[in-house]
């Protein structure tokens, strides 16, 4: 008997928790507090900051949300894959609390401290590549693609910026036009910077395309529309977040960097959403064989402090001269001890290991969806990056009402999911990597329910 138990039983969970990892409400939803909150929100808060779910967090820990009625969340988003390795993980929290009564802030530029060079190691360490590297830290993924284009501008003597059909680089100036969707990101919000082209990338459930038939189609265009000698950078997603988690066809990539190599192109992976262990690799680009030239982390980085980063080859990236990159907050030390401890526990815990679980677990109750449920066209993702595109049955025809009505039920449900798409029908699935295969099993049977009830 004690036997069949431990061969049934859950393997153990490498987290310890503060906040037992169950769903539960307790409240209408949103709750009379949230509801409250939500009214001085709408005063105070300009409109442009929406609020995709108006409940309003007390506390969370590991892949729970708390919110101030004692409402308790399941959540699939991690506030968008930065607490991916859970929230308010104890070694993260230990480490920045211990930071902030030593030094608080630095001015790396002005007076340096060993934490962020220690960043920058880690960081040389991890990203694709076996070749001397160097890393500028800044605030945001934003600033990350501005600090990569400046770069590569600077390495190469070139103007022209290249990034893929269905990107998403930022809000910031220049990335609003590195980003592909203009409602809501950029519309009315122009003049725009000049010299960013968008060309056409892999999606294969839209396209139908090999990647050697897809590369050639944007190597085409990168050719005769740009022009390979005015180009200084090809920046892309290795998969594509906002977008839709698409993963590109095979060989896309590489014959993309391979190309970049031969015209003296700049290489730059986004890899905000899709870097620091969420795929089962550190970096996305490892799934696909691919080195890019530089590479940019930030999301999940630091456990849900605010740091980015730009990494890539010496060479490159000493490009830019002296008093050229920084920033006042870049690299703040409590955010850097948050991300030496990130790194730390992806080692020591085997955080690597768990994405794979994840998609592991995930992907068959995925596909069995799919298979009930004909309104799911695609699944698709690597490791903790999970996706579905729902469409019209039988067609490729967006069905984005599907997924709005999918993640209403849910978040009744104590569910948190989130959209995605250029076209609003994907539903993107970025849980941190303490959610258990259980609480993978209760996420999808509330997304069934919900698929049934359509
Ligand atoms: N690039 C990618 C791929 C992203 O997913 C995001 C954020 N969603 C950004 C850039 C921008 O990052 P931030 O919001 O930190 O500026």
């Amino acid at each position: 008997m004690t036997d069949m138990l431990a061969e049934t039983a859950a393997p153990a969970s490498p987290f310890t928790f503060t906040v037992a990892q169950e769903r539960r409400i307790v409240t209408e939803i949103p709750g009379p507090k949230s509801r409250e909150l939500h009214q001085r929100k709408l005063a105070a808060v300009a409109n442009g900051v929406s609020t995709a779910l108006p409940v309003y967090l007390s506390h969370a820990n590991g892949a729970i949300l708390v919110d101030v009625d004692g409402n308790q969340f399941l959540d699939f988003g991690a506030g968008i894959g930065v607490t991916t390795i859970g929230h308010t993980e104890a070694a993260v929290v230990e480490a920045a609390e211990k930071q902030l009564g030593l030094l608080t802030h630095g001015m790396f530029t002005i007076t340096p401290y060993e934490s962020y060079l220690r960043v920058a190691e880690l960081l040389a360490a991890h990203t694709p590549g076996d070749f001397a590297k160097k890393t500028v830290l800044i605030n945001s993924g934003a600033e990350a693609v501005e600090n990569a284009v400046k770069i590569a501008r600077k390495h190469t003597g070139r103007r022209a910026v290249a990034v893929l059909d269905h990107s998403y680089h930022g809000r910031t100036n220049l990335t609003m036009a590195m980003t592909y969707k203009a409602n809501p990101y950029s519309f009315g919000f122009g003049p725009f910077a000049p010299d960013v082209y968008s060309v056409p990338g892999s999606y294969p459930f839209r396209d139908g395309l090999t990647g050697a038939e897809a590369a050639t189609r944007t190597i085409e265009v990168l050719e005769k529309h740009v022009g390979a000698a005015d180009l200084a950078a090809l920046v892309v997603e290795p998969i594509q977040g906002e977008g839709g988690f698409m993963v590109p066809a095979d060989g896309y990539l590489s014959a993309l960097v391979d190309w970049c190599t031969a015209n003296g192109v700049v290489f730059v992976a986004d890899e905000i959403q899709s870097g620091m262990a969420r795929t089962g690799a550190y970096y996305a680009s490892e799934h696909f064989g691919i080195v890019p030239d530089i590479v940019l982390s930030a999301k999940g980085i630091a456990g849900g402090l605010p740091l980015a980063a730009v990494t890539g080859r010496a060479e490159i990236m000493d490009a830019a001269h002296a008093g050229g990159l920084g920033g006042t907050f870049g690299g703040n030390p409590v955010a850097c001890a948050a991300a030496i401890a990130v790194f730390d526990e992806i080692e020591t815990k085997g955080l690597l290991g768990e994405a794979r679980r994840i998609e592991a677990a995930f992907r068959p109750l995925l596909e069995a969806l799919a298979a009930k449920h004909p309104v799911i066209g695609e699944v698709r993702g690597i490791g903790a990056m999970q996706a579905i595109e729902l469409v019209h049955p039988g067609t490729t025809t967006p069905y984005p009402e599907a997924v709005s009505a999918i993640i209403a039920y849910a978040a009744q449900q104590g569910l948190l999911l989130l959209s995605a798409g250029t076209f609003g029908n994907v539903l993107r699935f970025l849980p941190s990597l303490a959610v258990t295969d259980a609480h993978l099993a209760e996420a999808t049977a509330i997304i069934d329910e919900a698929l049934a009830a359509l």
